[in-house]
């Protein structure tokens, strides 16, 4: 591994940058892809402009360009015209525009237009003149995820220059590339930075999206590898007295629930370790089944740890496990990453002596400091936030122990068979009887104020609500923006006794955490937010989710958001608003709008997308792969299971992979 700082042009202020963005190596920089391309595309008139949506448009400069001082910020602002209307340009901190932009000439300008002070604006704006215009229409530029203070042109240059001194061997057996007439790996990685045209992008693509999913499976085989010979050493008998716990529930089980168990209570006097996905829809109780075999295994005078990807949802967990288990002398402890330093050393002891039965945790729980007494059954929630090393991690907290992970995410059957391969799975596709199906409606931007109303009516009657916000791009800056702006126009908009807030990612987590507690608590009524309460949140009393520029959201993260309500007794709705009326964007959301059943949406999903969805947002949302997408991309997943498959017949050494770097590799793949 070569570190960014042997790349020429690259100081310790970009290394620093870098670093926030996990980039420490030469690998790490070629392994970060372009999050689109930019194309330019015909300049639109000025009167049909739709807000967010990056575009151009060629305008004449009537007046010279004012620049005025905003505290220390000098601005530079104009008004633009073409014949369909005008449009205010404003930059910040580039004072020479001044001289720059000439009055009664035309130009391009290239940016994202939004409403600011009542008007529709552009700021920051890319300059070009028409001549230079017709030359970037023939170029692919990509685009990438960035931090402030690194600009996308550093970032180009950085990548440039991270392969000018790139030099590792093609990993993937000569046969198999041949095999799927493959591009070889270097001159794929490049193009799909630096892409000359469409057809070489898509051959590239396939190549490196095929490495993705060939590393996940070599990680998949390495485990069945080790499935298949780990012998059981925990007899957990699921007898009367967990029979009496589950008869003492303030429910009953669904049948669903019931057969997932029996699968568990097969695996545990079985003689393999446990080694099982329990997959279910969002809401169908999964959390309980959870809790049942912990029960069962700390009855057998054992252990357990449950390891979930935010401090949110351990929290929610450990307060679950309390309330069920406390009564029956369980002992629960929490460990996260922002106890005070007292407090975790307090409970990694009681660990160590095993006065705690069962644990729930981040990340924590995977720390070197962390040991157990008698650890027999590992739980991992949510498993696709989490890579192959975490989950290992955890499993080596004891000597193999059962193995149970849990998964939101509906995926096709056909893709199941593929992806989980020899791993156990158990479904649960059943919702519990007392829910109300939640209500949807797909509507567009003029709804908004009747479903603004209709979010106060719900909090008038005592229920809360969730908003997710328009997505625009992953910076930060943008992504406070416009969380902001929206907070502060529904505030006014709404009764002052209703309570607002708003929740984004870059947040620090603890802030996030009180946050989403308060939210949890019934303290604020209406919740704005980006995508991060995504995971796992169950707040039973909100009943409505109103999801801002639907189109712009895969079909399985839209299922999951809206999975956030209809979690109790109350009826709930979603509103899905659409920031256009293309077919086949509404397509997509009837699909969502017609149905709550996320097998069936999975389905659907994979039929309406097909392959090939190049420059589309990466939509599933599904497993993190970096360019990936299984369903997008279901040929090549197929071809990559088909290839490891082969070589597993072929007696191939799998570990030799490993020795190739293919272990830090498989970070970029997550385990299933
Ligand atoms: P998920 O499968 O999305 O993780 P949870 O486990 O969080 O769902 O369960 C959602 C809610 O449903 C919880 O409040 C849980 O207590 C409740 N629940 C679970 N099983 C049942 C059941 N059989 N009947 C009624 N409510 C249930
Ligand atoms: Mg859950």
């Amino acid at each position: 591994m070569t570190a960014v700082r042997e790349i020429r042009g690259i100081g310790e202020k970009t290394e620093k940058l870098l670093k926030r963005l996990n980039i420490e190596t030469v690998e790490d920089l070629i392994h970060h892809y372009p999050r689109c391309y930019l194309i330019y595309e015909d300049p639109v008139p000025i009167s049909r402009l739709a807000v967010w949506e990056r575009c151009s448009v060629a305008v004449r400069l009537d007046s010279p360009v004012n620049l005025s001082a905003r505290g220390k910020r000098k601005v530079c602002t104009c008004l633009v015209k073409d014949d369909s209307g005008s449009l205010f340009m404003r930059w910040y901190n580039m004072p020479y525009l001044r001289r720059t932009l000439r009055q009664g000439e035309t130009y391009i300008f290239t940016g994202v237009p939004v409403f600011k002070a009542g008007r529709l604006m552009m700021e920051q704006a890319e300059i070009s003149t028409p001549a230079q215009y017709r030359e970037k229409r023939k170029t692919f530029q990509p685009v990438y995820p960035l931090t402030a203070g690194l600009s996308n042109k550093q970032m180009q240059k950085a990548i440039r220059g991270a392969f000018s001194i790139y030099d590792s061997p093609d990993y993937l057996p000569e046969t198999v590339k041949n095999y799927y007439s493959l591009e070889n790996e270097e001159k794929a990685l490049y193009t799909v930075h630096f892409p000359e045209d469409e057809e070489t992008l898509l051959r590239a693509r396939e190549r490196v999206i095929f490495d993705e999913f060939f590393r996940f499976f070599v990680s998949m085989e390495l485990v069945r590898e080790r499935a298949h010979k780990t012998l059981n050493r925990y007899l957990i008998p699921m007898d009367d007295r967990v029979r009496e716990f589950i008869n003492g529930l303030p429910f009953a089980l669904t049948g669903a629930q019931e057969k997932a168990l029996e699968d568990i209570r097969n695996d545990f006097s079985g003689t393999t370790a446990m080694n099982r996905l329990v997959q279910g829809d969002v809401g169908s109780g999964k959390t309980i089944i959870a809790v049942i075999s912990v029960y069962a295994a700390v009855l057998a005078g054992y252990q357990a740890a449950m390891m979930a990807p935010t401090e949110v949802l351990a929290e929610q967990h450990y307060d679950s496990f309390r309330t069920f288990l406390g009564g029956y002398g369980i002992r629960c402890g929490l460990l996260t990453g922002s106890a005070r330093a007292g407090e975790k050393r307090k409970i990694r002891q009681e660990l160590a002596d095993g006065n705690i039965d069962v644990i729930i945790g981040t990340h924590a729980l995977i720390q070197e400091t962390v040991d157990f007494a008698r650890l027999a059954l590992v739980i991992t929630d949510e498993q696709h936030r989490f890579g192959v090393r975490q989950r290992d991690a955890l499993m080596k907290k004891g000597e193999d122990p059962h193995v149970l992970v849990m998964s939101a995410t509906p995926i096709p059957r056909t893709l199941g068979i593929i992806l989980y391969r020899d791993l156990d799975v158990s479904i649960v596709n059943e919702l519990p009887a007392n829910r109300l199906p939640i209500k949807n409606s797909v509507v567009g931007q003029a709804y908004r104020p009747a479903a603004w109303n209709f979010l106060q009516k719900q909090v008038s009657m005592g229920h809360q609500a969730y908003v997710i916000c328009p997505m625009i791009t992953d910076e930060e800056s943008v992504e406070l923006e416009s969380v902001e702006n929206y907070t502060k126009m529904l505030t006014a908009d709404m009764p002052p006794s209703v309570r607002i807030s708003s929740l984004y990612g870059k947040l620090p987590a603890a802030q996030k955490n009180e946050i989403m507690k308060e939210f949890a608590g019934g303290e604020i009524d209406i919740l704005v937010s980006t995508t991060v309460i995504e995971v796992g949140i169950d707040v039973p009393n909100a009943t409505v989710m109103l999801i801002e520029n639907a189109e712009r959201f895969g079909l399985a993260q839209l299922h999951q958001l809206r999975g956030r309500v209809g979690r109790g007794s109350a009826q709930s709705y979603c509103i899905f608003i659409s920031g256009t009326d293309e077919k086949e964007a509404m397509d997509r959301l009837a699909v969502i709008g017609h149905s709550n059943d996320g097998f069936h949406i999975a389905n659907e999903d994979l039929r309406l997308r097909g392959p090939g969805d190049l420059f589309g947002t990466r939509q599933s949302g599904t497993m993190d792969f970096a360019l990936g997408d299984i369903y997008a991309n279901a040929d090549v997943l197929k071809m990559a299971s088909e290839a490891v498959t082969q070589l597993r017949e072929d007696g191939f050494n799998f570990h030799e992979l490993y020795g190739y770097g293919i272990s830090d590799k498989l970070n970029y793949a997550q385990d299933i």
